[in-house]
């Protein structure tokens, strides 16, 4: 298996449903001369999560890091849906877990490429954002283990 050691997030910079589906942008991929979709995961509007290239296989979505990145792309612009930030931050969690990363290892493109904005939210707005929604998590861990050994209040 290859190093990894960066979530890079990006976004389809579209709108148009009828590009809301990795189907299509491997197509656009394809056509551009690479050998599958540059991206590993995709999340449409609805918040399903689709596969791209095997996480195995070194991505083709963000130039001199790809090698140890996995890249997640957003369908839209810059208005994502409810939905689509949940499966986000779920993809991403089990992604920490899975590799022993930290959210020191989350990324937006331009971080990479100071002539894009993909995705068009700030790092800072994500990790803001995603450690609201892990603590609310950790909260329901907690009160499940409560409920299953039987504490009574
Ligand atoms: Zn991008």
């Amino acid at each position: 298996m290859r190093k990894i050691d960066k979530i890079i997030l990006h976004c389809s910079a579209s709108d148009n449903p009828k590009h809301d589906s990795i189907d299509v942008i491997r197509k656009w991929h394809l056509e551009r001369g690479f050998s599958d979709v540059g991206y590993h995961f995709f999340i449409n509007k609805n918040g399903t999560i689709q596969e791209g290239r095997k996480i195995s296989a070194i991505g083709a979505h963000c130039q001199g890091h790809n090698a140890t990145s996995i890249g997640i792309c957003l369908h839209g612009i810059n208005k994502f849906s409810l939905a689509q930030e949940q499966a986000l931050f779920n993809l991403v969690d089990v992604t920490l877990d899975v590799y022993n990363l930290t959210e020191k290892n989350i990324f937006c493109h331009y971080q990479f490429n100071s002539n894009k904005t993909c995705p068009n939210f700030t790092i800072e707005t994500f990790k803001k954002s995603f450690s609201i929604w892990q603590k609310q998590n950790t909260i329901d861990d907690n009160s499940n283990k409560d409920r299953n050994d039987g504490t009574e209040f």
